[in-house]
């Protein structure tokens, strides 16, 4: 009976969410995509769609270096693949003219897929998304790359009145592994909002990206890292009280579990920085002190060793 009076209930309110909401683009409508942020992983998002699926994408970044820096980077990535003969050069010009470089979101008045990729400040992407939900077209869907941030609370930002989820319903996470154009992953993430026409359409699309598609709830850190970031913070706190050295820790879990590279060498690619910020969310977002950043790993934030794109980290480069 009480079941029977549930369904009933989430009939008549998602009769009465309709009244505000608007039918989204369905994949096969996805005709235009905006990617917002050129740069390691936007930059990634937008080569692979232009490759995969075939799209026209136009790339907003707020800086012209950015872009300019992208773009160079997306001719070295297709003149690679042209040299290992796995696409023509037919092929990367038909890719290279698909990729449209803007600075303005105001460019993006056309498209029915929008993938943010700006870095990882709260701030930023409210802004952001409150006005991708006044420029992109009423039937878009606004996606986000988020790693740590709540997608319930980006998605609130596009709208004055909760009561009205036009705009909220519409907003979802596509969060890609990097590098994007190797790894296969991508995990979809609904916010409390999210009608479940944009996360099949997020799906969808990120299949006809070539992707493989894992659902994931609006919690802490997701699957990936809710998984990932603990890992790697152990291996710091391992190195940290002498359990093991750095080649120790990384070859046991690297020839014991058949993955290409140890905890401390990923934590070093991925950066620094980022597993801690990571680190922290989990930790204040859940109370739970199994998230407790470790020592090390602040330290060495602190001290500007970040990995790889610092030169320092764990290794030197
Ligand atoms: P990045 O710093 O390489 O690129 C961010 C880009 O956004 C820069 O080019 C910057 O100029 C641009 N930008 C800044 N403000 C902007 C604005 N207002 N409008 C338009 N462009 C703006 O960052 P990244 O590593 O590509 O990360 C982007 C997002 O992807 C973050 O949310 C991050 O958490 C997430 N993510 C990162 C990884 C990773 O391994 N790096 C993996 C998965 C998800």
């Amino acid at each position: 009976m009480v079941s029977i009076i549930a369904a009933r209930h989430v009939v008549r309110l998602s009769r009465r969410m309709r009244l505000f909401s608007t039918t989204v683009a369905r994949d096969a409508e996805v005709k235009r995509l905006g990617v917002v942020g050129a740069g390691q992983m936007g930059l990634g998002i937008a080569l692979v769609a232009a490759q995969k699926a075939n799209v026209p994408v136009t790339l907003v970044d707020s800086s012209q270096k950015s872009l300019d820096k992208g773009l160079a980077f997306a001719e070295k990535l297709l003149a690679k693949d042209v040299s290992k003969q796995r696409i023509t050069q037919e092929q990367a010009d038909t890719v290279r003219d698909l990729l449209k470089p803007a600075t303005s979101l105001d460019s993006l008045g056309e498209i029915d897929f929008v993938i943010e990729a700006v870095p990882e400040i709260p701030e930023l992407k409210f802004d952001i998304f409150s006005k991708l939900a006044q420029i992109c077209p009423k039937h878009a869907i606004l996606a986000t790359n988020t790693s740590s941030i709540s997608i319930t609370r980006i998605a609130a930002a596009t709208t004055q009145d909760p009561r009205d989820t036009s705009n909220s319903s519409r907003v979802v996470s596509t969060h890609f592994m990097n590098p994007v154009p190797i790894q296969k992953g991508v995990e979809i993430i609904s916010g409390l909002q999210t009608s479940k026409e944009t996360l099949d359409a997020a799906v969808a699309f990120c299949e006809r990206m070539g992707k493989i598609a894992s659902v994931s709830a609006d919690s802490p850190g997701f699957l990936a890292n809710r998984i990932l970031m603990p890992y790697i913070n152990e291996a710091i706190i391992c190195l940290d009280t002498g359990v093991g050295s750095r080649d120790s820790i990384d070859a046991i879990m690297k020839n014991g579990t058949n993955v290409p590279m140890g905890p401390l060498q990923l934590a070093d690619f991925i950066g620094l920085d980022t597993c801690l910020a990571i680190m922290k969310v989990l930790h204040t977002e859940t109370g739970d002190s199994k998230y407790r950043p470790s020592v090390l790993l602040r330290n060495m934030v602190d001290a500007g060793w970040l990995g790889k794109k610092s030169g320092k980290g764990f290794y030197d480069y």
